[in-house]
């Protein structure tokens, strides 16, 4: 970081490469950084508008979610790479929440921006940012409320604040897959070791079809298999399904009929076809003898194979993926069997229905009413591929809140910008307590968080510095606290009265992620591009080595 620009000349780089150096590569930097926090803004809240992204084959995603909008915009600069990687862990960690992150990585850029300007050193404003996210955590810890597990209406409250920013149907279609997302989520949750919830999101399959509406969206207690049945002539339903999981062909492995046979007459080829079928045929005895009569295998099954399980009775459904037939032996029971001779009726699985349906003009395999699945399938519907997209990216993010919730201790905090600006009141009395030059970029941190309400108001139309004075005068009363943007009445109101929350993890991590991205940017000053790329076009190299050029 020291200035050792001592006016000579030294060759350091190869002939063609550029190199920013010290204020002008931060404010380079920086500048990006709120770019891409605007280009994202004007989609936050349930008001915020929708991004259309064409990509280069023409394919359209229309969406609101933040970390998709970067994904899809293929930034090139690293330091909007840098953003896009927050945002990825917003979506991985919490799974909402991916738009605020970015716009408080922005603000706290542009705060930064200030405070370099006014020659305040970035050791020392990353060094008040890292002291106001830990304060900001511990205030939100303590501004949190907590949801019983059994508490469905508070859990439908936080899951429709999360689905509430989302096109994709009016209120009711909303409602009506929220349930079923609260359903999903609680099906396959367990309590660990350390008695706290976990859900893995793996456990809760999606699957989706453009057709119908998104209301028609449902929960399915077992797995769906974009599959058809293997053969027209075996059965299309079975109730009391006795379901085996074969990681095994019913087939004759190809290296086996490729050891050297020599046929040298017509006789032969009927005795070695016939030894073929009649090894086939055993094979489709020993599935009979286990007592199943529905058949899941990854791997292939031979024609004549197909006829033996139709006279049988038995459905089969091959080439499923690995991931399906996992999810069938949590769902059903089943044990995975890699050899036919190990098929024994304790390794079956169970289900109450498995039916193959026609779903706009391709066939699916529906294995549902299983008993206490530990895997499930949500299966969204919507008028277009677009919508069932969106549907998706909607689902993955209620999905995603509701865990956060649960397995936070079910705590949750009161958004519409009402923590926000709660947060920001308590750093601005912190920053007094720290004193110093870190309490300037403390302030700066208080600044950042009010871009939310600000944001908010501003998607909604309404002045956003009025709102903002509105809120914090609001705020110092006692029965203020929970007054936030109302974005439907286009004005300040309290969030309480119309249930507008949502889990602290998603705003613990958000002020986190978004911190570090600020303190990981703020630590560059040198931005040294290869040959051929522009200074501003690529470059900058985070901290530890890492190098930001391709
Ligand atoms: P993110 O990707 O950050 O989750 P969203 O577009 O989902 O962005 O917007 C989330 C923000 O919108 C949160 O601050 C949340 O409190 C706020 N919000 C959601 N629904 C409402 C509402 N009905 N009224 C006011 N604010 C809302
Ligand atoms: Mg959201």
């Amino acid at each position: 970081m020291a200035d050792n620009n001592l006016g000579q000349q030294v060759v350091l780089l190869p002939e063609g490469s550029s190199r920013v150096l010290g204020r002008d590569a931060q404010r380079t930097n920086i500048a990006v950084g709120v770019a891409v926090a605007n280009a994202v803004k004007t989609t936050l809240g349930p008001k915020g508008m929708d991004k259309m992204l064409v990509s280069d084959l023409g394919d359209i995603i229309i969406t609101n979610d933040g970390a998709t909008i970067l994904e899809e915009m293929n930034v090139e600069h690293p330091v909007a790479k840098i953003l896009v990687d927050v945002a990825k862990t917003q979506d991985r960690e919490v799974g909402d929440g991916t738009t605020s992150v970015i716009i408080t990585a922005g603000g706290l850029l542009k705060g930064a921006e200030d405070l370099l300007e006014q020659g305040i050193h970035p050791t020392i404003i990353i060094k008040g940012y890292k002291m106001a996210a830990a304060k900001a955590a511990e205030i939100l810890s303590k501004s949190s409320k907590s949801v019983d597990i059994n508490d469905d209406q508070t859990l439908q409250k936080i899951a429709m604040v999360s689905i509430g920013s989302k096109n994709i149907g009016d209120e009711d279609a909303k409602s009506q897959i929220t349930k079923q997302v609260i359903k999903a989520v609680k099906q396959v949750m367990d309590k660990g070791q350390d008695g706290k919830f976990h859900i893995d999101h793996d456990f809760i399959k999606i699957e989706k079809k453009a057709g119908g509406n998104v209301s028609d969206t449902t929960l399915i207690n077992g797995v769906l298999i974009d599959k058809e049945v293997a053969h027209p002539e075996m059965p299309k339903s079975i109730t009391n399904a006795k379901i085996a999981l074969l990681d095994v062909a019913l087939e004759i492995e190809k290296t086996e009929t490729d050891a050297k046979i020599e046929i040298t007459s017509p006789d032969q080829i009927q005795s070695y076809l016939q030894q073929e079928e009649r090894m086939l045929k055993e094979m489709v005895e020993k599935v009979k003898k286990s007592g199943a009569n529905f058949v899941v295998t990854q791997k292939g099954i031979d024609d004549v194979a197909q006829h033996y399980l139709s006279k049988a009775e038995i459905m089969a459904v091959r080439r499923v993926k690995k991931s399906d037939i996992e999810k069938l032996a949590r769902a059903t029971g089943a044990k995975i069997v890699t050899s036919l001779d190990d098929l024994s009726p304790e390794d079956l699985g169970h289900a109450g229905l498995v039916e193959e349906r026609k779903i706009s003009g391709e066939q699916m395999v529906f294995v549902e009413k299983c008993k206490d699945p530990k895997s499930v399938t949500l299966f969204i519907r919507g008028g277009t591929q677009q919508v069932v997209d969106e549907a998706e990216r909607s689902i993955t993010d209620v999905i995603g809140a509701l865990s956060a919730t649960l397995e936070n201790d079910g705590k949750y905090v009161i958004g519409g910008g009402a923590i926000e600006i709660d947060l920001a009141d308590g750093l601005r009395e912190f920053s007094g307590e720290v004193g110093g030059r870190e309490q300037l970029a403390i302030q700066k941190f208080a600044d950042a968080l009010e871009l939310i309400p600000k944001t908010l108001a501003e998607s909604a139309g309404i002045d956003a510095i009025d709102t903002l004075v509105q809120l914090r005068s609001k705020h110092k009363l006692k029965e203020g606290k929970s007054f936030g943007v109302d974005v439907y009445k286009n004005s300040i109101g309290d969030m309480n009265k119309i249930s507008i929350y949502e889990p602290e993890k998603m705003k613990v991590q958000s002020i986190y992620s978004a911190s570090e991205a600020a303190e990981m940017i703020l630590r560059i000053d040198d931005i040294i591009s290869s040959k051929g790329r522009s200074p501003a076009g690529a470059g900058g190299m985070p901290p530890g080595g890492m190098s930001g050029m391709e």
